[in-house]
């Protein structure tokens, strides 16, 4: 007979309003994958959320990209997909990629087109709001202003090309990209762990505003932004992505955990690996669930937070992110070999 585990779900700030149906499913006895999904759903659809699904800020083109994945800790089965245009539960057509195909990444239009097959509906993502911060920046940024409309979508191009062919000329995109376009970003990491102790991460984001259109980031990425191993726990990533992926860092926190560390020392441990990137790198935070269901949430920023709701308690609860401080000399006993 097989014992019954306790439940858990975990998930990052902007969580809360999936979790309540997320623990619903895994009290049910439902899979933590159908939990993990349903949780991200409801987020992504969430208008008030300008991080993730409809609603999330468009990329430097005025165009919303949003890319998701979801790890299976028991198949080690993943699937994921970067650069969704068309349609509004990214989450769920990463699914699909991890249940229906071979393969675990499928980008930009063929991930919509897939999604057409599958037979997930088009829609669309950019709403007024998030069309109003994108021409705010066009206003504020340097770019030449235009009114929004579909129809001079080649017009916008052109001046894309344009605008951006100066600045490489110059040697200058980098910089301007530093002072004008890294603004705001978010992403929502959920962990689940069903009543067979089946675990299952999934994440879901539009990326870093005003990005280069057609950049990924760390969400799609196994081992960067998303990893489960049921046997050890499972880790995902919220910040500037490019660490995330640079430094493999929700794999290595699934590795600390197979080692026997615990979850606390496995989030401190991976955000102690920035320090071998440049000072400037960005903030990243890492939220990591153990095999027992145990949760801990690090970060390289103050004042973050992110919730758990279990068999015992599921009404989801805040807890603290634990701050590591980068620049702090002493060694806090975690270090990652160096
Ligand atoms: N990690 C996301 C990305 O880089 C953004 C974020 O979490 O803030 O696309």
């Amino acid at each position: 007979m097989i014992k019954l585990k306790r439940v858990v779900i975990a998930g990052t700030i902007r969580s809360d309003v999936g979790l309540p149906k997320g623990i619903e499913l895994l009290l049910q006895g439902n899979k933590a994958i159908d939990a993990v999904e349903e949780t991200i759903k409801i987020v992504e659809d969430n208008l008030d959320d300008w991080t993730v699904g409809t609603g999330g800020l468009a990329n430097l083109l005025g165009e919303v990209e949003l890319d998701a994945s979801m790890m299976d800790g028991t198949t080690l089965k993943a699937g994921a997909v970067a650069g969704v245009r068309k349609h509004k539960n990214p989450i769920s057509i990463a699914r699909k990629v991890l249940e229906l195909t071979p393969h675990v990444l499928l980008v930009g239009e063929f991930a919509d087109l897939f999604a057409d097959v599958i037979g997930f509906p088009q829609s669309e993502l950019l709403t007024e709001n998030a069309k109003a911060i994108y021409n705010d920046f066009l206003k504020k940024k340097k770019i030449e202003t235009y009114p929004y409309d579909n129809e001079k979508t080649m017009k916008l191009k052109e001046r894309y090309f344009k605008s951006f062919k100066k600045m490489v000329e110059n040697n200058d995109l980098m910089s301007w990209y530093e002072k004008y376009a890294k603004e705001k970003h978010g992403t929502v990491n959920v962990i689940g762990r069903d009543i067979r102790g089946n675990i299952c991460s999934g994440v879901s984001t539009s990326g870093l505003s005003f990005k280069f259109p057609g950049r990924a980031g760390d969400s799609p990425l196994i081992g960067a932004g998303n990893y489960a191993d049921s046997r050890y726990g499972a880790a995902t990533c919220v910040g500037v992505g490019e660490i995330a992926i640079r430094l493999s860092l929700a794999r290595i926190a699934v590795y600390e955990l197979s080692k026997g560390k615990s979850v606390e020392e496995a989030a401190i441990c991976a955000i102690k690996m920035i320090k071998d990137l440049e000072p400037k790198a960005g903030t990243l935070s890492i939220l990591v669930m153990d095999k027992e269901g145990n949760v801990a949430s690090a970060a390289n920023f103050r004042d973050y937070q992110f919730w758990i709701a279990d068999s015992l308690d599921p009404i989801p609860r805040k807890k603290e992110c634990i701050f590591v401080d980068l620049k702090e000399k002493e060694d806090i006993g975690v270090g990652y070999h160096r």
